[in-house]
């Protein structure tokens, strides 16, 4: 079989790596790829949402399946477009059809989808300038902190927590008035939730779905959890906490009646669903869907899960899900994240990265790399290392170790990933 799969970050290096072993899998190719999956199947210079070109590829690759990384083309509608021509009806898509993109795509709309769906979630309302009256009056009954989020897609970036009324009030103005463009036109204001975050995965054909397994990400920059937020800085699996009674209750209040709420909505759902959880006292809660895997989430779930993951995408194409049973590996895996000196705010590009061969007992995962006279940096997160270990410290040992060797100018990585879960 031939596979295109889409996206350039750690998520789709890991993705290669995982597909690369499997026998079912003949060429792979990555549009646009990075240094990384280079080495395990053929880049092509295609932007990720750029679908005619993509539809160009396909037919010149004779490609058998699309698989896609991030959530960009979903939400602009990649699934529907393969569906809707002719000549690529008949190549599946991993990945929702726009309709299911919306679980991430809108917030008021995966907001929407809980409440009639009865799955756990934080209250809220949503607002636009016409009924900001509405919403001051909502967040004056909230106690602080307030949670005030952009409906749309905001890079990671349109989610503003803030402690005193005032600061919500006119947070909830310069929102509304445009701060994230068309993406805050409406806002959502929230109920704070407090408890600690986990990410569970699954992948589902419609009609049933597969376990992977749960992580933690560290999404700031700074130690102890400070600084600005990023794509993210490390990730651990599995999560101690999420025990054998924790992930019944999030299969039962949470994923069924998702994968459930899809197919009673008519949603065509091919693909990952992430769900972004908060344990509050022993409880799960929803604080958001995602509509593909997280980056760098993929890049410790991924290593430990034993299936073939082609035969899992074939199963999900062909209806056939149910007949697979997840096998993971029961070790921990670490991922510690180098990025460039500066980054989420600006940072240089180009940096030749050193010594990536000397690394030994991780596997080393690119996120922005490219080849220019070797391996050198091409952006804010460059390089994800990732180890299994019996432990969450003998994984971070090795991850820890290899983060050291490997080189390039204004290197930086948190050094505390997985410190809360030990
Ligand atoms: P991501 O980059 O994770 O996709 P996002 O912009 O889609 O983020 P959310 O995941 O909804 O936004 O929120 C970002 C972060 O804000 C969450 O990981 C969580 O830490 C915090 N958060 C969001 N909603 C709440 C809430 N209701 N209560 C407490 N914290 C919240």
């Amino acid at each position: 079989m031939n596979i295109l799969l889409l996206g350039s970050g750690g998520r789709e290096h890991a993705l290669a790596w995982k597909m690369r072993v499997s026998p079912l899998l003949d060429q792979l190719f990555i549009a646009p790829g990075n240094a990384g999956t280079s080495l395990l199947g053929q880049n092509l210079d295609i932007a990720v949402d750029d679908f005619e070109e993509i539809r160009k590829a396909v037919i010149e690759f004779h490609i058998d399946m699309v698989v896609v990384g991030p959530e960009v083309p979903l939400v602009k509608g990649i699934s529907d477009f393969f569906l809707n021509d002719p000549q690529l009806s008949g190549v599946p898509v991993i990945g929702p059809t726009s309709r299911g993109a919306m679980l991430e795509g809108s917030k008021e709309y995966a907001k929407q989808f809980m409440l009639a769906h009865h799955i756990p979630t934080a209250r809220y309302l949503a607002v636009t300038l016409d009924t900001i009256d509405e919403g001051e009056r909502f967040l004056k009954k909230l106690k602080p902190p307030y949670v005030l989020k952009a409906d749309g897609l905001a890079a990671g970036k349109g989610v503003i927590i803030v402690e005193n009324i005032e600061d919500a009030l006119s947070q909830l103005r310069i929102m509304l008035s445009g701060k994230f463009g068309k993406a805050s036109e409406t806002v959502l204001i929230e109920e704070f939730l407090s408890g600690i975050e986990l990410s569970v995965f699954a992948i589902t054909d419609g009609h049933s779905y597969l376990l992977l397994p749960e992580a933690k990400d560290y999404k700031r920059i700074g130690e102890g959890d400070t600084g600005l937020n990023t794509g993210g800085m490390g990730a651990i699996s599995p999560v101690p906490f999420a025990d054998e009674a924790f992930m019944k209750k999030v299969e039962e209040r949470i994923i069924h009646p998702t994968i459930e709420g899809l197919k009673e909505e008519g949603i065509l759902y091919k693909g990952f669903i992430f769900f972004g959880l908060i344990n509050v006292n022993g409880d799960p809660y929803v604080i958001e869907y995602n509509v593909r895997l997280g980056d760098p989430e993929a890049e410790v779930v991924l290593p430990r899960l034993k299936n073939d993951l082609v035969e899992i995408f074939k199963a999900v194409t062909e209806g056939n899900l149910k007949e697979i049973v997840s096998e993971q590996d029961p070790r921990t895996a670490a991922t510690v994240m180098l990025v460039s000196g500066g980054y989420p705010g600006n940072y240089e590009k180009g940096k030749n990265i050193f010594r990536l061969d000397h690394v030994e007992g991780s596997i080393v995962f690119h996120a922005g790399t490219t080849i220019s006279d070797g391996v050198v940096t091409s952006g804010g997160r460059v390089l994800a290392i990732t180890s299994l270990g019996e432990s969450i410290d003998e994984a971070l040992e090795k991850s820890y170790k290899n983060a050291k060797i490997i080189n390039f100018e204004n290197k930086y990585y948190r050094k505390d990933i997985g410190f809360d879960l030990k």
